[in-house]
């Protein structure tokens, strides 16, 4: 049986921020990342759906998300870090060394374990939603509003926060006209990014509702929305060809249940750093933090899991 040092699980920011520091103190670290293609599961995390990235430190004229993520992985690869390609199913932590397993049936043995799977797009959980999804709905614009089914139409995206408002904006280049859906009549969204979108002309707001459903699952495409105003109960259609969900992100942490403690919403709960309830087992990133989810916050979660690895297993060895 091979047993590694340490095994990051991930592929984001916080994954090839802890492999650079695991490589560097010679620990010898694999990155198992996710499947390209599955949901969510696009190696690199959440910034391969993202176009500029402007708050990078490091890069006064921004950066692309996907280029970002290519120069974190070859900065982890050029210190020996191994990737490979795996979905992990469960995290079995009963005895030592910890076993990994994949959806596949592949078996890795660790002896400390880094998490760092992130977190992902949180879908509103009506039928119509998945009856139409890729027909018309989406929750990635920047990865599919491009997409001639969507080009020179009326769009809807729902949410109220900086990923609702950054979509629509995004989206207005490709839509005849872009409606923001908020269940409230206040956007959670940045100052500078509301501001931005008020000035747009081709957006415009629908406050106060709530999707009901997204039509029309008989025809196969998306054709309107039907809202329900939850001050006035109203129930109303509004038209569109295309709608993309931007309500926010839950982490991705199913496989780790029963194994390690998470929080009420799934998140991993962590003490002193990167610690979690099993210790040899250490998190970092969006799949710990509900709070900052920052590409420059995972990463330096990702460097304190990797710190508080090295210093724990080398605690074992005296
Ligand atoms: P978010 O800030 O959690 O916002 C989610 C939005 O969706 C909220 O407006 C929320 O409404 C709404 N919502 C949640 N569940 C809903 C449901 N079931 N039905 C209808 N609406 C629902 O998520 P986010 O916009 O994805 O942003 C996540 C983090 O990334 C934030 O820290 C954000 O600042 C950051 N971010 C930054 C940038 C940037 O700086 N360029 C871009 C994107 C994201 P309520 O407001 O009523 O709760």
């Amino acid at each position: 049986m091979g047993v590694e040092n340490v095994i990051i699980v991930g592929s984001g920011p916080a994954a090839y921020t802890a492999a650079l520091y695991a490589s560097r103190a010679n620990l010898n670290p694999l990155v198992v990342e996710g499947e390209a293609g599955r949901a969510e599961g696009v190696p690199g995390g959440q910034l391969m759906i993202t176009t500029e990235v402007e708050n990078y430190p490091g890069f006064p004229k921004g950066v692309q998300g996907p280029e970002l993520m290519e120069l974190m992985r070859h900065q982890a690869e050029r210190f020996g870090t191994r990737i490979e390609t795996g979905w992990i199913g469960r995290l079995d932590v009963s005895k030592r060394p910890f076993t990994l397993l994949t959806t596949e049936k592949k078996e890795y043995h660790a002896r400390a374990v880094i998490i760092t799977t992130g977190a992902g797009a949180k879908f509103l959980g009506i039928p119509s939603e998945g009856q139409l999804m890729n027909r018309g709905v989406s929750a990635c614009a920047t990865c599919d509003g491009a997409l001639p089914v969507f080009r020179n139409k009326k769009l809807a995206v729902v949410g109220g926060g900086d990923t609702a408002v950054e979509e629509a904006t995004f989206l207005t280049r490709f839509a005849s006209k872009v409606a923001i859906v908020h269940r409230r009549e206040e956007l959670r969204a940045s100052k500078i990014m509301q501001d931005k979108a008020r000035k747009n002309p081709k957006i415009e707001f629908v406050w106060n509702s709530v999707v009901e459903e997204i039509l029309d699952v008989k025809a196969g495409r998306v054709t309107g929305l039907r809202l329900k105003n939850v001050k006035t109960g109203e129930g109303s259609v509004y038209e569109c060809g295309g709608v993309f969900i931007a309500i926010g992100h839950s982490p991705n942490t199913a496989f780790l249940q029963g194994a390690i403690a998470l929080d009420e919403k799934g998140y991993v709960k962590v003490t002193r750093g990167s610690y979690t309830s099993v210790e040899g087992v250490f998190a970092g990133g969006d799949c710990v933090d509900h709070v900052y989810r920052q590409a420059v916050t995972a990463a330096g979660m990702g460097c304190m899991a990797a710190i508080d690895a090295e210093r724990w297993l080398e605690s074992q060895e005296h």
